[in-house]
């Protein structure tokens, strides 16, 4: 008998008896998701997470249409709406405050039939867990290594334990251990060319209140400031700065960083870098990785960033995870898993991969160093019709993945 709780099961729809065991690596926003799908199409998924509990630590995330409705059919949508912020204005502005535009949030809200929203990654992972049946996510276990054969498949834990199932899901992130050990090895990662310091601050700004649903980006030359409410009393922000590999500023000296840099940015920028304590500021080079052309082998395949990390600039390295999660779930079948994995692969490749290559193009265009260079983008985008930006964003925001494995 499958138990879920009631409020995950009535979206998601019916839950079947169909699966075997299934094992997934790594209880990120892909993990979880992937249990989430597989439980509700009757498998027996456990999830491994290295770590002792779920990640608390994290910035905020925004989920776009695409993820909110698969949330929604996760059973996790109520929760993500209770605890986070709907994006209901969303401005470009130049380093100075001069407005470039006003993205078409709320056409898009009408198109899609939601809004997207903003919430803090830890509350994210939270509303995902509550959404598994009880002592599914198995902390303190690092994968070591797999083995398969014909039958089934085994993974091999630091200090000794063991697991075995039918298929093998790595979701362990954009340094795989599950993907060192496919054909090939783990492919090369490559810089973004820029540099995320975020942060997380109680700051108050009448312009972008949650209510008002209020955030903004603030664009100069090779350096992006953006600022969203994520819920609960918080308020996310983010710099991109270009800036060699290897040049993150330490712990210690970020606040500083974010201060010099951003000196004489647009009023909120300083007022909610002042109001964030240095502890509560990430740094991180970005990376992605070119497109793969196979992510699987036999019994094992990959998910989210373990398969298509992608750079942050179309915000949507969760919401393919959940994809990827959602699709793999509607084909897995238990008497035939490696062409399963297959046509798992034939469904999702040439969507990510499209996702990974516009998200490197928009990050070209976001960091432009140049100033003239910078002038004249934002000119562009000035006289961007709002039709002309909702129609660039369908195939990405309007996508839906087809519920039940017949749809597929
Ligand atoms: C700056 C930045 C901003 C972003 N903004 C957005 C955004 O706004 N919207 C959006 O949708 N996406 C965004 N993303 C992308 C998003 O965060 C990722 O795509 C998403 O978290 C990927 O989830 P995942 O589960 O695949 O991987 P991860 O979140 O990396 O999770 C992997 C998990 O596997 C575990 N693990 C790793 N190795 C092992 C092992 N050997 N054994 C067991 N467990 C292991 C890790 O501890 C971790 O919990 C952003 C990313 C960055 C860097």
């Amino acid at each position: 008998m499958v138990f879920m709780k009631p409020e995950c099961t009535s979206a998601w729809g019916r839950i079947k008896e169909a699966g075997g065991r299934a094992l997934i690596i790594g209880g990120g926003i892909g993990g979880l998701s992937a249990a989430i799908a597989l439980q509700a199409a009757g498998w027996d998924a456990a999830v491994y997470e290295r770590g002792p509990s779920l990640a608390s630590a994290g910035a905020g995330i925004v989920l776009a249409a695409n993820a909110m409705k698969l949330l929604d059919r996760f059973g996790a949508g109520a929760e993500v709406r209770a605890r986070g912020a709907a994006v209901r204005q969303a401005e470009i502005r130049s380093w100075q405050g001069r407005l470039i535009t006003r993205l078409p949030v709320r056409e898009q809200a009408l198109r899609y039939g939601t809004e997207a929203w903003l919430i803090h990654r830890a509350a994210l992972q939270e509303a995902l867990h509550r959404c598994l049946q009880p002592g599914t996510v198995r902390f303190g276990r690092r994968l070591e290594r797999w083995e398969q054969d014909a039958e089934g498949v085994r993974a091999y834990f630091e200090g000794g334990e063991t697991a075995e199932g039918q298929v093998l899901i790595g979701a362990d992130g954009i340094r795989s251990q599950v993907a060192s050990q496919l054909p090939g090895g783990l492919p090369l990662l490559r810089y973004g060319g820029f540099t995320a310091l975020r942060g997380i601050a109680r700051y108050e700004h009448p312009q972008y209140t949650r209510e008002l649903g209020g955030g903004f980006e603030a664009w100069g030359p090779g350096l992006r400031f953006g600022f969203s409410q994520i819920g609960e009393g918080q308020v996310f922000w983010f710099a991109a700065l270009n800036a060699p590999p290897g040049t993150v500023p330490a712990q210690g000296n970020r606040k500083q960083a974010a201060r010099s840099r951003l000196a004489g940015w647009y009023e909120p920028v300083r007022g909610v870098v002042e109001a964030t304590g240095e502890e509560a500021i990430l740094a991180h080079d970005l990376f992605d990785r070119a497109p793969l052309r196979s992510w699987s082998d036999g019994r094992v395949t990959l998910l989210g960033d373990a398969a298509h990390p992608m750079l942050p600039n179309l915000g949507q390295g969760g919401a393919q995870a959940m994809e990827d999660a959602a699709v793999l779930a509607g084909v897995l079948d238990p008497d035939d898993i490696p062409a399963s994995l297959r046509r798992y692969e034939r469904l999702r490749i040439p969507r990510t991969s499209r996702v990974v290559r516009g998200s490197r193009r928009m990050a070209r265009l976001m960091q432009l160093q140049h100033p003239l260079a910078a002038a004249s983008r934002n000119a562009l985008l000035g006289l961007l019709p709002s039709a002309v930006q909702l129609r660039q964003l369908d195939w990405l925001l309007g996508h839906e993945v087809p519920s039940g494995d017949e749809a597929l």
